[in-house]
């Protein structure tokens, strides 16, 4: 009996833990107040932003999913109110408006029944992006 049967003939369910992504835009401007002088970020200018929110929790036995993807696009109004079309560095707390700053945010603030989020990816450009990560 080769190895790869052998791990079949186990008995039980497999372990295995599911997550469900949901991606959201949103536009905004912003300068970075503390790099060093001459750097280009000094200089207000915008972004199209791009998130992408991971939520990990029980697949419902009968519904067969974590939660309704429609429960995360109500998650998400609230912080797109406060992020889109603003001057992120009026927004409280994005004083420093880093990407890596709007991700936490949007980790610290997104919150859906029956789920948990595990990481926030932003895309600020087509090649450059921050992962923050709850835990
Ligand atoms: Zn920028």
């Amino acid at each position: 009996m080769t190895a790869h049967r052998g791990r079949r003939m186990h008995s039980g369910p497999r372990p295995m833990r599911t997550e469900i992504t949901r991606r959201f835009r949103f536009e905004a401007a912003h300068r970075l107040p503390h790099v060093p002088e001459g750097h280009k970020c000094a200089r207000l200018h915008g972004h199209s932003f791009r998130v992408a929110v991971v939520v990990a929790g029980e697949v419902d036995a009968a519904l067969g999913w974590i939660v309704d993807y429609a429960d995360l696009d109500r998650a998400w109004e609230p912080l797109h109110a406060l992020l889109d079309h603003r001057y992120l560095n009026e927004v409280p707390g994005l004083d420093n408006p880093t990407s890596e700053r709007i991700a936490a945010l949007i980790l610290e603030r997104f919150s859906v029944r029956g789920a948990r989020v595990v990481r926030v990816h932003l895309d600020e450009t087509c090649n450059a992006g921050v992962t923050v990560y709850a835990d």
